[in-house]
């Protein structure tokens, strides 16, 4: 049905490499391009392994356009699906529209000088997109992309007006290592480390960092893994889904962080390990957060000897015929069933699915439209089933409502 080109082989490019191979009936040409030619070998020989399919690797630097443009006129993709790195957002939407080519991502621009992100650079896209008759989708993996389409769907079916929203991350997974993150480390370590923002009311609402005093934070009893400690965070659907759900009066973010993660994080500050602008070295300049990832654990070889599981979701309340009601939608995703079908932790495999499947859908046309659209825009329904069928199957159940304040 169509070919797609997939940039980034790290952990979400090697998930969304093996599903789009393991769905031949869509994805009947895939090549899956990187910066380091021996990891795309590396999961050529994977998917080789476990589908017989063997797909084409090729090596780009995506921060070039014309590579990028060349690339993709050379094997005519219908849709660019790009898990790279944020910083290579623009470029590669650059090429897409240079080269008359559709455009997915997973997460929003982000410029390596500065820890900051945000949808601007990314929605102003808008007008070139459709004068060319193309499509873009931002921000399809997890969180965003699940979480907004979550949303979507109870505003289109469960609800007449949704007030509320907090979108819940948990990794109860164990890694074994003393400190990792589960996706790159660099992206991970500046988006955790920014000062908090959350949505009431047509405000920002800052707080104080999650290692700052003053953070917010509560013990929240999640489905299958139990109580963690859930701190306020930045993330980055919230900017669109303001936008997009009707009646909005507050949208929060929690992520769940264990006391040992905190503590490295803490020290890691502390010494200027997370630092992001340039720093003089025997003679040299680096970056320490560049360098601390070179001594990071590669989140992809986390895959081998992790368990537990991810919980991931939204707890949403709104009004319907006139009553309350707060309906909590999630999924369970488990790191050691991840791994023994792609190879992969649970957090690069909620990441590639949706990806995956926003690819599907777009082959498919069941997503039509030209212009840069986030998930939330887009009709909910046919995705919402084919997460049961991929992979990610959800479940909703009735909730208290949580407290406006904690
Ligand atoms: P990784 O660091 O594991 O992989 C990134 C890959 O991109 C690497 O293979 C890297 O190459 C490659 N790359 C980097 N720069 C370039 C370039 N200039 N040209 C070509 N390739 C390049 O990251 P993840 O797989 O963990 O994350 C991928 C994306 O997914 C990120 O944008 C991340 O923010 C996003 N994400 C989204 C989530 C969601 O739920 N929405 C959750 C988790 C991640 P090399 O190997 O040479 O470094």
């Amino acid at each position: 049905m169509g070919r797609v080109l997939i940039i980034g082989a790290g952990g979400a490019g090697s998930v969304v490499a093996h599903k789009c191979a393991q769905v031949r009936e869509v994805f009947d040409g895939i090549l899956l391009a990187s910066r380091t030619l021996s990891k795309c070998e590396k999961i050529r020989g994977q998917i080789e392994k476990k589908t017989g399919r063997e797909i084409q690797i090729a090596k780009v630097d995506a921060d070039d356009v014309r590579q990028t443009i060349a690339l993709i006129d050379r094997f005519k993709p219908a849709l660019v699906i790009n898990v790279a790195l944020p910083y290579q957002d623009l470029t590669i939407m650059e090429a897409c529209l240079a080269a008359g080519v559709n455009y997915l991502d997973t997460a929003n621009y982000e410029p390596p000088d500065e820890a900051h992100f945000e949808y601007r650079w990314q929605w102003a896209y808008e007008d070139r997109f459709k004068q060319k008759g193309l499509m873009a989708v931002l921000g399809w993996g997890f969180d965003p992309g699940v979480t907004n389409l979550f949303a979507a769907y109870a505003q289109k079916n469960l609800f007449d007006e949704i007030h509320a929203i907090d979108i819940l991350d948990c990794n109860a997974g164990d890694h074994g290592r003393a400190f990792a993150t589960n996706f790159n480390p660099e992206i991970n370590l500046r988006e955790i480390t920014q000062v908090v923002r959350h949505w009431e009311e047509g405000n920002w609402i800052e707080t104080p960092a999650i290692l700052e005093p003053g953070s917010v934070h509560f013990s929240f009893n999640y489905p299958v893994v139990g109580s963690r400690e859930s701190y306020l965070l930045y993330h980055e659907e919230l900017e669109s889904l303001v936008r997009n759900i009707r009646g909005l009066k507050r949208i929060r973010f929690w992520m769940t962080f264990s006391e040992n993660y905190l503590m490295h994080l803490r020290v890691l500050q502390n010494v200027g390990m997370t630092r992001i602008d340039e720093v003089e070295h025997d003679g040299k300049k680096i970056i320490p957060i560049q360098f601390l990832k070179s001594l990071l654990p590669d989140p992809t070889s986390l895959a081998e000897n992790y368990t537990g599981k991810t919980v991931i979701g939204n707890i949403m309340t709104g009004i319907e015929a006139g009553l309350e009601k707060t309906l909590y939608l999630y999924n369970v995703c488990d790191h050691a069933q991840s791994y023994r079908e792609v190879g992969a932790q649970a957090v690069s495999y909620t990441t590639g699915v949706p990806a995956m499947i926003g690819a599907m859908m777009m082959l498919q046309g069941a997503w039509k439209g030209t212009g840069v659209f986030n998930v939330e825009q887009l009709d909910p329904d046919p995705f919402m089933e084919a997460l049961n069928l991929y992979g990610l199957p959800w479940r909703m159940v009735e909730h208290e409502r949580l407290p406006d304040k904690f």
